[in-house]
């Protein structure tokens, strides 16, 4: 489990959806809260039983020490309130195998970049900056961590809102 294979690729549901372990001949990776998630949907697609068993689908729970670090990365990035426990398993799967995640989810996106894992989007453009939440007063201009909800020098009610820490373009 120690050796890094970025052509290897951890699958959230999005790519379930656009059918990636179907047209790749490489070993893909998912955890069972994404399975449960995806293997119901598209009747069509089904043979993912098939692929299980031919080996070239593994479903992996990931330790509880990599699913800590993801939470505990989500909450600095502040997304940890837009990941679901799927977001979270399969970056937690991505981090302990050292492979590729697969995921068109901004958030899971992010917190992935923020831990160095490679990550490749289907659909959208790739993440070319990092972003992290931070709360904001409409009233007074002040800015505050994401989990701060009210100002403390006026007492509104604190917006969210992206804050861009690096960007490439
Ligand atoms: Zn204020």
């Amino acid at each position: 489990m120690s050796s890094s294979d970025f052509s290897e690729f951890v699958l959230d549901a999005s790519a379930f959806y656009a059918g990636i372990p179907f047209q790749s001949s490489k070993k893909c990776f998912t955890t069972n809260a994404v399975y449960n998630e995806v293997k119901h949907i598209r009747r069509s697609y089904s043979p993912l039983e098939a692929l299980i068993d031919a080996g070239n689908l593994m479903v992996i729970e990931p330790e509880k020490t990599s699913l800590n670090k993801v939470i505990a990365t989500a909450k600095e990035t502040g997304d940890s309130r837009k990941l679901s426990s799927a977001d979270i398993s399969i970056l937690a799967l991505a981090l302990q195998l050292r492979k590729t995640l697969i995921s068109d989810d901004y958030a899971v996106g992010n917190v992935a970049t923020f831990l160095k894992i490679p990550v490749k989007t289907l659909a959208f453009k790739g993440i070319s900056e990092l972003r992290t939440w931070v709360s904001f007063c409409k009233a007074c201009g002040q800015t505050y961590e994401s989990c701060i909800s009210v100002c403390r020098i006026c007492g509104s009610r604190l917006r969210q809102r992206f804050k861009v820490v690096s960007g490439k373009a």
